[in-house]
């Protein structure tokens, strides 16, 4: 359906987004405001949520104002606006007087689009005659659940919205939540009295996300060896206890992976702190209570792991669900082991007898068949929503991967590789060349031309990892100790291609891709891994001398785009999705002098310019 709307959105999307196309319900969303109806709009966490009423406020003539319960989320969402360009503030107590006076002359004389504001504030008189003063064209209830008394983020003060009903009458409210349950949804609707709204679903499904449970007998080595197969990305290591998250964290940092913890027990200061390491990319891995996670919405988390099971489906679907925003494939793991529901029980059996205690023994029940089930893990959390899965295999949770494959081939390469580069590299060395990575390294050690060079193609460079680990722990392959470990083959490595033995070994979470969703970059994995690092750097430098977190300048996709496409001018550097106007002018010019000259010095030339 295009129509003159719809083109002029899809123009704005382009411009200060940078994207090419809207996800489905975004498009209907955003039409429904524009005709003027109210909306209520479900999607998951990732689902592109925001887009829903920014675009509107770029095409409507007013102000859209947007209440938002986090005072700290409030700042970042209106920093990453202004990075692309969209005229956009807040309002809220930790501002200077002089700031808020500013910010409301703006509003007043139409020069902002969006105008963030936390609930509290509504119900100040003074705040009232602003309001009335200025042409408000949309009104934007973020994490609509906390107006809920049954969501889990009850704010009561988020009841402060019907005075905004009845300050204009005709303006359009879009409430939006990524809580799924019916009950909510209904409450939503009736506290914020809306008419008649069009409603948008999304399904709850998180297609790029991973599910696991492993045993949690030798979870420490289990999880450093998976923060060790994956070097680039965050993690997030949600513990029951205060004391379990600085033990964690410590233990983590001995063993050289940068690390923090964080719970409501820390000074403020420190807790702070703690999260700002962890958002600006200096401590990869933040090991939290559940008092993490509220008020941070890092984009590229790439790992969230559950070191103790926790209380309900609900929790973990919202905690792992702070794993990969940004669409791009990304793990959830759980460890699980005897004693866990013992744990819990505990805490439920000393609550007041009545119907929470019951509804808490219900839901540990389900939290609990979740670790068990010999079915699909994704269906059990789909079905907790109310929503019945598509197939019956995801093909990216364990028990739908849980199965052993025929490693002969992939085992006799990777020892052929380990051997033919001479015995003195590492995995990921290891990894580049039989993925035939055109790095430099590849190239001036003259391993090119090599017969391994390039012969596998059907794992991605983290399968490649696991299977060596698992190679390593079946005795094929040594690895020796130190800051920089090297592979080496074992007599009974020798042994092994020698004799043409056969081997199976299970299959690893990371062989799979999940299913890619629409209009969702997945991660193929297909990108140059020496470039892509070399653009990293320049993106935290770039954010360290703004004062900003890095994704903000540029997220992981965008740099994985450019990392495979090799744009070398700005007409091609527009064209990668994520670059809107104002980031080509902003930080065009450095990245595409990073590119050109790596294309140079790899020679990589003429055969990257067919790329326009
Ligand atoms: P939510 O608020 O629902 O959690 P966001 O609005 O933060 O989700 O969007 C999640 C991610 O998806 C962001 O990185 C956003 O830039 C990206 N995104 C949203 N809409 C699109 C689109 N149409 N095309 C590409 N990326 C999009
Ligand atoms: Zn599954």
């Amino acid at each position: 359906m295009i129509n003159a709307s719809t083109g002029s959105a899809q123009a704005l999307l382009k411009r200060y987004f940078g994207y090419d196309e809207f996800r489905p319900l975004q498009e209907d969303a955003i039409a429904a405001v524009m005709d003027g109806r109210d909306a209520v709009v479900l999607m998951p966490t990732g689902g592109g949520k925001s887009l829903c009423y920014q675009i509107p406020a770029l095409a409507l003539p007013g102000v859209t104002l947007v209440v938002s319960p986090l005072i700290a989320l409030m700042k970042d969402q209106v920093d990453a606006l202004k990075r692309n360009g969209v005229p956009a503030d807040f309002l809220n107590s930790t501002q200077p007087r002089e700031e808020q006076v500013r910010v409301q002359k703006a509003a007043f004389h139409g020069e902002t689009k969006l105008l963030y504001v936390a609930p509290e504030r509504i119900v100040q008189p003074g705040f009232q005659q602003f309001l009335n003063a200025i042409d408000i064209s949309l009104i934007a209830v973020d994490e609509a659940h906390c107006i809920s008394e049954w969501g889990h983020e009850f704010r009561p003060d988020y009841r402060n919205m019907r005075v905004l009903r009845r300050l204009s009458e005709d303006t359009p409210f879009i409430a939006l939540t990524a809580t799924a349950t019916e009950q909510v949804r209904q409450d939503i609707e009736a506290q914020l009295e809306l008419r008649d709204p069009a409603r948008f679903v999304a399904s709850f499904d998180r297609p790029n996300l991973r599910y696991s449970v492993l045993p949690s007998s030798d979870r420490y080595d289990a999880l450093v060896g998976m923060l060790r197969n994956r070097p680039h990305g965050s993690a997030i290591i949600y513990r029951s206890s205060q004391k379990g998250t600085e033990a964690l964290a410590a233990d983590l940092v001995e063993d050289g992976i940068p690390a923090v913890a964080y719970h409501a027990g820390l000074p403020r200061e420190t807790r702070a702190a703690h999260q700002e390491y962890f958002v600006r990319d200096e401590a990869r891995v933040i090991v939290g209570t559940v008092a993490f996670g509220m008020g941070i919405d890092k984009p590229d988390v790439r790992l969230v792991v559950h070191y103790e099971m926790p209380s309900s489906i609900e929790r973990y679907y919202q905690e792992s669900g702070r794993a990969g925003r940004d669409g791009l494939e990304s793990d959830c793991i759980l460890f699980y082991g005897p004693g866990e529901r013992e744990r819990i029980s505990y805490h439920i059996d000393r609550m007041e007898p009545g119907p929470t205690q019951q509804t808490a023994v219900a839901k540990l029940a389900e939290m609990n068949s979740y670790c068990h089930v010999p079915y699909c893990r994704r269906a059990v959390i789909l079905r907790y929503f109310g929503e019945e899965p598509e197939q019956a295999n995801c093909g990216a949770c364990d028990v739908c991967m849980a199965d052993t494959f025929d490693a002969t081939v992939i085992a006799q390469k990777i020892l052929s590789a380990v051997i033919r580069t001479g015995e003195r590299f590492g995995a990921s060395y290891v990894s580049q060349v039989l993925r035939g990575a055109k790095t430099k390294q590849t190239e001036e050690r003259g391993h090119r031309s090599l017969s391994v060079y390039g012969i596998v193609d059907d794992f991605s460079d983290s399968g490649l990892r696991d299977v060596m680990s698992s190679l390593v722990s079946t005795g094929l392959l040594a690895r020796s100790d130190g800051e920089y470990p090297t592979l080496t083959v074992t007599m009974k490595g020798r042994d092994f291609l020698r004799d043409r033995d056969r081997i199976e070994l299970p299959v690893f979470q990371s062989m799979k891709s999940p299913r890619k969703s629409e209009g969702r970059s997945a991660d193929t994995g297909d990108f140059d891994v020496t470039l892509f690092e070399e653009l990293r750097g320049l993106r935290t430098q770039i954010a360290r001398n703004l004062g900003v977190p890095p994704y903000m300048v540029f997220g992981d996709a965008p740099l994985r785009e450019m990392a495979r496409r090799y744009p070398q001018t700005e007409g091609s550097f527009l064209q990668i999705s994520g670059v809107g106007r104002h980031k080509l002018d902003d930080f065009g010019p450095a990245f595409l002098e990073v590119i050109r000259n790596y294309v140079d010095r790899n020679g990589l030339g003429d055969r990257m310019r067919t790329f326009t």
